[in-house]
């Protein structure tokens, strides 16, 4: 035998993880992170040097937990370097010894301490490895915070700036589309003036969890000043971010914020751009700065795209505002209805299938997901069926916001509808559902007449498990349902216990 053996724990992981650490980290720590033009006036100084002052906190924790892993990659550096010479020194006894008679004896001897040195060896590497995955929480953790606004979880300007370089640089490169929005809250001022700032607060928050819930989910709600907000759009095209724009401003049109009773609401104007080839980051935000500007002149709550040339208004802000002399309708009403076009319950079992039959292949976790408007009967009963539709229309609106690429809501009975998530389990997944579920309970809709109407939904989830097919999966996730419609505005998961309550 020689000296040749496997580490139980590989090493070139570890030094990669290390690696990875600094890298990431000092990327944060030394690059980009200017703040770039824009309007930052309304933080006023003490706010700015505030922000200063947290993120030299947060670069110094950054560089505590850098240099304590360090230390320990230093530490582990030590013990490889014993561990080897220890080997080595087995590995010239045993040499000796073949020179001899007594070889047998030698070579058992030699193994029972390699086996020990090894074992030794382990043991420390296991205790260091731990030791790094907590110091790679911790940094990581670190680095979260340090790209998130404190106030409203959003992205902050930081994160905005370098991950707008990226997506540009990106699609300068590969010509993977990204386009931009910048969204301003109208008369924010006499907002706050009116319902104080702290009420204020409270309503860059919802904006910001409003934003969140009706992009996709690998769009990123960046908070760019004091009450503008900025979503990076990728693999998006001009005509697609101004349906999402249109979606987001409506979705805040309608939002409403209750403080003491009382049912507060705003609007937001919004400017969309998509990156153009040899474009460069400072003109992209403008030609989108342009566009909010637009929006603001034309009597806010309103989109404008600005397209590389000129200014359009979007089609269906033309009841925030009137259609501009001579400008084109930027976007095909494609999409505008979410209802007539969603697969039926016979597609939505073939997928559940097909995501089963992947499950098999890579195990992958499979969540399905059924959702219903609480007493939609009696809404259409009271209300008549346009006003069913248009609640439906706006819990498919909140559904879909949700799904990502290739997977597909699906209307499975009238008041009902189905999604198969991939990849996530029903954990994962809940705390998504329940924003939905509180989303739809803020939502007030106007109907003929009525100035708004409320109602409730309820989503009953299943993950596959052991000897699942589709069919039982299905009645599983109906099963959870049913549960929870029967207490109603309730999300459940298939083992009948209660998830997250309303
Ligand atoms: P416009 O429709 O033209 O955008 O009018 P506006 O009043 O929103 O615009 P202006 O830029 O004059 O005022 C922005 C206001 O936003 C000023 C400030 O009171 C408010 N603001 C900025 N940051 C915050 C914040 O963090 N919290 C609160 N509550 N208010 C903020
Ligand atoms: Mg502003
Ligand atoms: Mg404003």
């Amino acid at each position: 035998m020689g000296t040749s053996y496997q580490f139980g724990i590989d090493i070139l992981a570890i030094v990669a993880v290390v690696q990875f650490l600094f890298g990431a980290a000092a990327v944060w720590l030394f690059g980009g992170g200017q703040s770039r033009g824009g309007s930052t006036e309304s933080s006023g100084i003490a706010e700015l040097e505030a922000l200063r002052e947290k993120q030299r906190e947060d670069s110094k924790k950054i560089q505590e937990a850098m240099q304590q892993v360090y230390r320990l990659t230093g530490r582990i550096g030590h013990d490889v370097g014993e561990h080897s010479a220890r080997v080595k020194q087995i590995n010239e006894e045993l040499s000796d010894a073949s020179h001899g008679n007594n070889v047998d004896a030698a070579i058992v001897d030699a193994l029972a301490k390699v086996t020990e040195a090894n074992e030794k060896l382990q043991n420390e590497l296991r205790s260091a490895e731990a030791k790094l995955a907590e110091q790679a929480a911790a940094l990581q953790s670190q680095m979260e915070m340090a790209r998130t606004d404190a106030l409203t979880g959003a992205l902050n300007r930081r994160a905005f700036d370098d991950e707008i370089l990226r997506r540009v640089s990106e699609y300068q490169r590969y010509r993977t589309p990204v386009s931009l929005l910048l969204f301003d809250i109208d008369h924010f001022k006499k907002f706050n003036d009116t319902y104080g700032h702290q009420t204020g607060d409270d309503v860059l928050c919802h904006v910001a969890c409003t934003l969140s819930m009706v992009m996709r989910d690998v769009d990123l709600v960046c908070r760019y000043g004091g009450e503008e907000f900025a979503v990076i759009l990728p693999a998006t095209e001009a005509p697609g971010a101004v349906l999402a724009a249109e979606r987001a401003r409506t979705a805040i049109e309608r939002m409403v914020v209750e403080v003491n009773g009382q049912q507060l609401k705003v609007t937001a104007s919004c400017g969309v751009a998509e990156a153009l080839p040899s474009e460069e980051v400072e003109t992209l935000i403008a030609r989108a700065d342009q566009g909010l500007y637009a929006s603001k002149k034309a009597g806010r709550n309103c989109v404008h795209l600005h397209d590389g040339v000129k200014l359009l208004l979007s089609g269906k802000s033309e009841s925030a505002a009137t259609l501009q002399a001579g400008a084109e309708k930027p976007v095909a009403d494609a999409n505008r209805d979410p209802l007539p076009s969603l697969p039926n319950r016979e597609v939505f079992g073939e997928d559940v299938r097909k995501r089963i039959e992947q499950h098999h292949k890579y195990h992958a976790p499979v969540t399905i997901m059924y959702c219903g408007v609480d007493g939609f009967a009696s809404i259409v009963k009271t209300h008549g069926h346009e006003a069913g539709n248009v609640v439906l229309r706006a819990v498919a609106q909140f559904l879909k916001s949700i799904l990502r690429d290739q997977e597909m809501l699906a209307r499975v009975a009238d008041d009902r509808f189905a999604v198969a998530f991939a990849g996530v389990t029903a954990t994962e997944t809940t705390p998504k559902i329940e924003r939905i579920r509180n989303a739809v309970e803020k939502c007030r809709i106007p109907v003929d007449g009525l100035d708004a109407l409320q109602f409730t939904a309820s989503f009953g989830l299943a993950e596959i498990a052991d000897g699942d097919d589709a069919a039982k999966l299905m009645e599983r996730g109906l099963e959870a349902f049913a549960s929870a419609a029967e207490r109603g505005n309730a999300v459940r998961v298939n083992d009948g216990l209660v998830a997250i309550e309303a």
